[in-house]
Parts: structure tokens; C-alpha cells; sequence
């Protein structure tokens, strides 16, 4: 396992990609807009691991709602996972708690899942599997 990638939610792709472009040095490797999670994306590259800036796309969007109760911020953890579904049945099996029972599309070709930060002592975790 490794770390895929960090989200950071933000009010603005625009004015965040500025400081993590043009300020810190890194590149935007891509952008997407993920419809049935209310938000848009860019991705960053930083060594082998990513920084994913989201930005909600409406009011109702998980990332506008996260972030009208605590701010602009870290929002999840992503793990790269080689199979989603045998660690997902292992998660159940171990009792914790999900977001998802089964994987969703996620940005660039993944497929996702996340894992209710009331397993994971305070953390929303995703898993990540890539696309061939
Ligand atoms: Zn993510």
C-alpha cells in the first residue's frame, strides 16, 4: 500500500492551483468534474503521491457541506489498493464502518470507496484502484 493521494477541500481551484502551482512548484497533472459527488477536481503531482484540490460545485455538494462546518482543509486520505473489492469484504468482515459497500468512479479512470471516519479515528480514508 501507499498514499495515492491527499483532498484538500477549497472554496476555489482557481486561487488554490495558483499557490500549489506558481508559489509551492508543483504541476497540475489533470483536471475532472465527478457530477454525483458535487465536485470538481485538480490533481497534483508530488513525487509519487498526489495532492487532490476539490472544489464543491453547488450547495449541496459533500465538499460545501464539510467545509461550512470546519473550513477550508485536509478533507481525506487516499490508499492505492490493488483490489478494491477484497479489501472492501475485508473491511466488512473487520466490522468498520463504510461510506461505500462498493466501489464508485472516481477521477481518471478508479474506481473508489470510502471508509466512515468513525472507524478510522477521525479520518476519512479512501481507497483508490486504478484503471489498466
Ligand atoms: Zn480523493
Amino acid at each position: 500500500m501507499k498514499i495515492d493521494h491527499i483532498g484538500i477541500a477549497v472554496k476555489s481551484l482557481a486561487e488554490a492551483t495558483q499557490v500549489y502551482e506558481h508559489a509551492l512548484g508543483l504541476k497540475v497533472s489533470g483536471y475532472d468534474e465527478i457530477e454525483d459527488q458535487g465536485v470538481r477536481i485538480a490533481m497534483l503531482n508530488i513525487g509519487e503521491s498526489r495532492i487532490e484540490l476539490l472544489e464543491p460545485t453547488g450547495a449541496e455538494s459533500p465538499i460545501e457541506k464539510f467545509m461550512s462546518k470546519r473550513g477550508e482543509g485536509i478533507h481525506h486520505i487516499a490508499l492505492d489498493v490493488d483490489d478494491i473489492e477484497n479489501a472492501l469484504e475485508r473491511l466488512k468482515a473487520a466490522g468498520v464502518r463504510l461510506v461505500d459497500s462498493a466501489p464508485r468512479r472516481g477521477a481518471h479512470n478508479t474506481r473508489t470507496a470510502f471508509i466512515h471516519p468513525s472507524s478510522t479515528h477521525g479520518v476519512l480514508l479512501e481507497l483508490v484502484q486504478h484503471g489498466e
